[in-house]
């Protein structure tokens, strides 16, 4: 006796070997047939829905989105000028205590006509603690009571792989980029653990409502990226409560991680306490790689760049470490049996990692490590071609085109247009394609990923690199197959196939049936995680 069928299903299996089916069995948490007439306690008729495996987001922030859901919304989509940034800003100081910190986030400086300063926000809240978040997360914006706090009214200090960003006279404008950024943050970190976990909570909800079964959190436990050295422990909290709602891999921030005093033959130069490291833990929570990062962000015209800034001659980023410590760090994680995934936005930047990668299993042989390089926004073909020939996974993000591509375009200019966030020239070399969003950067749903991989467009309509397009069979795969691949997690996820766990996802529509302007507007009817109906649509005829 099975547990579950799901009958009259157009099932996309994204198996190779079976790519069809019209039910699927479930016992057990796990898939136990494909079109097979079995005895089950429950039968759902899907009615001809399309049914493909829950998608997996490669690279998100979970506990940062799920914190952004309760901080002033900045987003494009919220306020469309920086008198409206600052009325928002003004709002929420009204509707909190004075002593308490108003946190904003997700502002783009490219939408706005520049970003906030210090001097703006002490008159929309004068005397606050004002936190403003960049949508990039690589900078903020910070009122005059942070920088007294901080002991820098007039004179920044000096911050390594990070700016603390002054005017013509010298005085810091309340701009901080990259590692300064750390300054602020450490006024309010750590958060509690309860705060994270709730976090979690909202966030897990809006991703099954959206299809998502599978999440790669792209970095705990320190760095700016952090909100507490004690971060699994708010997912483990969150687990234990039954408020962990989907899957969860944490990648763990480098500077979470430290020497180990293990028996030299062991080789373990860098870890976390008792030597976990990546793999460790089970189908719902588990430790994935390393995260370190190298450079900045494009919008922000941070990253590393080998030439300068289309509009801003004379820079050309900056790495946020020197490149010898970073490769030192690389090989350390991956002589001590991590994954290593790099944030590397440029193609300065993607040179100094290819070269660590290629080091690191040089040196210290390692059977299949599946490194990854976040981002991957700007690279040149011989990039690609090494990138393939190292068994490196590039995780970059669809839906970058439409929310801040615009903003790409200007920082690199036509000549280099062809190098960005590639797509199809990744699948050529034979490499395989993760789906991700780096939610909340951008809107995180997969469908609408799925859609920008496909159309590649700006908001103001201008194509977005168009050669690197890929066809919705190839985007769902992405965000199914290719991050399981990209989890080490093949063997248990990302196909509907016998043994692999029943995580599902149940569409209105059939995404590579559909125009692909119809993408963004396909319905999650219900998701499924280990069998059992996490999410239903309103009016949708299944169990909750
Ligand atoms: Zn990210």
């Amino acid at each position: 006796m099975t547990d579950l069928l799901l009958v009259n299903a157009n099932v996309l299996t994204m198996d190779p070997a079976r790519p069809r089916a019209r039910s699927v069995a479930i016992a057990g948490g796990r898939i136990v047939a494909l079109d097979a007439d079995l005895p089950a306690r429950e039968v759902i008729d899907l009615r001809g829905s399309t049914l493909l495996p829950g998608f997996h987001d490669a690279h998100n922030h979970m506990a940062w989105y799920g914190l952004t859901l309760a901080e002033v919304d900045l987003s494009a989509a919220a306020v469309g000028s920086l008198h409206e940034l600052y009325a928002a800003v003004a709002g929420r100081a009204r509707d909190t205590a004075a002593d308490s910190w108003i946190v904003g986030s997700r502002y783009d400086q490219n939408k706005l006509e520049t970003h906030p300063d210090r001097e703006g926000l002490d008159r929309a809240a004068p005397g606050r603690r004002v936190w403003l978040r960049h949508v990039s997360g690589h900078m903020c914006v910070v009122s005059s009571a942070v920088l007294a706090d901080l002991g820098m009214t007039d004179h920044p200090v000096d911050v390594p792989g990070g700016t603390v960003v002054t005017d013509a006279a010298g005085r810091p404008t309340g701009l901080l980029q990259e590692r300064a950024q750390e300054l602020a943050a450490d006024l309010l970190h750590p958060y509690p653990l309860a705060v994270i976990a709730d976090a979690i909570d909202r966030a897990g909800t809006r991703y099954l409502s959206e299809g998502i079964t599978s999440c790669t959190e792209a970095g705990i436990g320190g760095g700016w990226i952090g909100h507490t050295p004690a971060e699994l422990a708010a997912y483990q909290a969150a687990r234990d409560a039954g408020r962990l709602k989907v899957r969860v891999e944490l990648m763990i921030a480098s500077d979470a991680l430290h020497p180990l005093a293990a028996h030299p033959d062991d080789g373990l130069d860098l870890g976390l306490d008792l030597g976990i490291h990546t793999g460790f833990g089970d189908d719902w929570l588990r430790i994935g790689a390393m995260k370190v990062f190298a450079d900045g962000s494009l919008v922000g015209r941070t990253a590393a760049m080998s030439d300068d800034y289309a509009d801003a001659p004379g820079n050309r980023g900056y790495l946020q470490a020197d490149a010898d410590q970073l490769t030192a760090t690389i090989i350390a994680a991956h002589r001590s049996g991590w994954q290593v995934a790099t944030h590397a936005i440029g193609d300065r930047t993607i040179d100094v990692v290819l070269d660590a990668y290629d080091q690191a299993q040089t040196r210290y042989p390692r059977p299949d490590p599946r490194h990854r390089i976040e981002h991957f926004a700007v690279s040149r073909s011989s990039q690609v071609a090494r990138a393939a020939r190292l068994g490196v996974i590039a995780v970059p993000q669809g839906r970058f085109a439409s929310e801040i591509g615009d903003g790409m375009l200007a920082a690199l200019g036509p000549d280099r247009h062809s190098w960005l966030y590639r797509q199809r020239s990744l699948l050529a070399a034979g490499m395989t394609l993760p789906g991700s969003s780096d939610r909340p950067v951008v809107s995180g749903a997969p469908l609408l990923g799925v859609h920008d991989m496909v159309s590649r467009r700006t908001a103001s309509g201008a194509l977005f690199n168009p050669g690197e397009a890929i066809t919705a069979d190839e985007a769902l795969h992405a965000y199914t197959t290719g991050s399981a691949y990209a989890s080490h997690a093949e063997h248990v996820k990302g196909v509907i196939a016998p043994g692999k766990l029943a995580d599902l996802v149940v569409l209105s529509e059939d995404p590579t049936a559909v125009s692909p302007e119809s993408i963004a507007g396909i319905e999650v009817v219900a998701t499924f995680v280990g069998g059992e109906c996490r999410f239903a649509a309103v009016g949708a005829d299944l169990p909750r």
